[in-house]
């Protein structure tokens, strides 16, 4: 292995948390603690798969950038322009021949497209940045863009980190977008919109019970992490198989030639993130 000195292993305090992270440390601590402390650039080993992942993540980019201009009410026919790969294409007609293209048009309804939000949590603090959060009397709806190339199961999604973070702290950070008070967990849902598979959305509404669940559960996680004196390296080699660490583990050169969803969310939903932070 190429390291000369022991990995550092302090959280710098306070540090901004979100769903990429904890999803990292939740499938592999050694993870965690190379990119968000060590803050280590390791190459990817480019092969077939990962290239192809790239090349959508690039596109995907710029899809959530035309769908947020949209919602900014820049004209679909100039935004349609930008569509200029097949992928794109594909992804944009889909979305405008969507009831998603209408919601601006309700006149009812509120949209925030790129809301960031965070709150303290410990002695640390937790963010998002929403794709877009919806508005209507007494419903508030959580709009996340997916373009991934199969479509997930609902329960796999429902246990991502991403679904816990992003309606919890809609609730906890969200009560200016509410009149002052936080909104009660029944009116939030949370909506994946799969760009390719544009009428199989996956919905999953809120309760008071999962709220606490879910907010114990990060709080827990968080500390848990804190106080971590050591991020071993996972025993499911599995998650190795598209980790950009690889080589720096040691756990193979080749990308793996495992779950192709698993690769593309693994590259995508960070890479984003990570594009994410910065701007935050
Ligand atoms: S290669 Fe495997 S052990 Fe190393 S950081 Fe990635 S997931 Fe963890």
């Amino acid at each position: 292995m190429p390291e000369t000195s022991p990995l550092k292993t302090e959280l710098p305090a306070p540090f901004l948390f979100s769903q990429s992270s904890l999803q990292d440390y939740d499938e592999c601590a050694r993870r965690f603690q190379l990119r968000y402390i060590e803050q280590l650039r390791w190459p990817a080993i480019e092969t077939a798969p990962v290239l192809e992942n790239e090349r959508r993540q690039v596109e995907g980019q710029q899809f959530h950038r035309m769908l947020q201009q949209y919602l900014l009410s820049l004209p679909a026919d100039t935004l349609t322009r930008m569509a200029n790969t097949e992928n794109l294409g594909r992804w944009w007609e889909n979305f405008i021949k969507s009831d998603l293209a209408n919601l601006g048009k309700q006149q009812d309804a509120n949209l925030y497209p790129e809301l960031t939000l965070s709150a303290p949590i410990g002695r640390h603090r937790i963010m998002a940045k929403y794709d877009l959060i919806a508005l209507k009397p007494g419903a508030a709806t959580i709009f996340d863009w997916k373009t991934y190339h199969k479509r997930p199961q609902d329960a796999w999604m429902s246990a991502r980190l991403q679904t816990k973070v992003y309606r919890a702290l809609l609730i906890v950070a969200g009560s200016h977008l509410n009149a002052r008070q936080p909104f009660a967990p029944q009116q939030v849902e949370m909506v994946y919109w799969y760009a390719d598979f544009p009428g199989e959305p996956a919905k999953f509404p809120y309760t008071e019970a999962q709220h606490q669940r879910d907010w114990n559960s990060l709080n827990i996680l968080v500390n848990e992490i804190s106080a971590k004196q050591s991020f071993p390296m996972t025993s499911d080699e599995k998650k190795c198989a598209f980790c950009p660490y690889r080589s720096y583990c040691e756990r193979g050169i080749q990308a793996g030639e495992g779950d192709e969803l698993e690769a593309e969310i693994s590259v995508m939903d960070v890479t984003l993130e990570q594009i994410q932070e910065i701007e935050f």
